[in-house]
């Protein structure tokens, strides 16, 4: 596999924010969204194979890894390496830009996906029929940088019933849009979703990697 990095931190996103997480993240990306805060995992990385992946993880708890990138459902290992951490007795959480099959990654794995908003100019790269691959225990994310953003993550949640069945995180792309602005249109719409603070932007200096 070709990976970027594989690091300790704190988890900064999804329903399991704050607690600590082994990061996997593999390298490639099918996607190239404008504000893309990974860049540097569209090419960079090395090889690794799926024992060197396991050995070095295994210096960790095995209490929550997650695997992502770039986007990992591209590399063809990604579901044995699931599978792996899965029999470490770790929880899994795979986080995917939803471009690609969801159902690639086994049971038992928390596939965490990024529906695609307008600002990132990604956002007719999402496959649809991934709505009906979700099962219990993944979550849906958008990251919302303005008004058209959040116009259309809640029209998806809508018209899907996304919010009925799974946790729904709207993120504020810090950059451009204040959370408490964020907080005020969730609040005005009426609608059980979640604010999601990017824990690891705030916690971390941004520009730094392995964090
Ligand atoms: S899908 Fe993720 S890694 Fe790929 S370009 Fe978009 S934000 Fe970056």
């Amino acid at each position: 596999m070709v990976v970027h990095e594989i690091f300790r931190s704190i988890q900064g996103e999804s329903t399991f924010a704050g607690r600590p997480c082994t990061f996997i993240r593999l390298s490639g990306c099918n996607l190239r969204c404008v504000w893309c805060d990974t860049p540097y995992a569209w090419h960079q990385g090395s090889e690794y194979t799926l024992p060197d992946i396991m050995k070095l993880v295994r210096i960790y708890p095995a209490d929550l890894m997650e695997i992502t990138g770039g986007e990992p459902l591209l590399q063809a290992d990604t579901p044995r390496l699931c599978a792996l951490l899965l029999e470490s007795g770790a929880t899994v959480l795979l986080e995917t830009n939803g471009s690609q099959n969801i159902d690639l990654a086994p049971m038992g794995v928390h596939r965490i996906m990024d529906i695609k908003t307008p600002s990132s100019q990604e956002q007719h790269s999402f496959d649809e029929k991934n709505i009906a691959r979700l099962r219990r225990g993944d979550e849906i994310k958008f990251v919302i940088g303005d008004r058209t953003d959040m116009d259309y993550a809640l029209s998806v949640t809508e018209t899907y019933a996304l919010s009925d069945h799974f946790p729904v995180l709207f993120s504020p792309m810090l950059e451009k849009l204040a959370p408490h602005q964020l907080a005020k249109w969730i609040l005005d719409s009426g609608k059980p979703v979640r604010l999601q603070m990017q824990l690891h932007k705030i916690i971390w200096d941004p520009e730094k990697r392995g964090v």
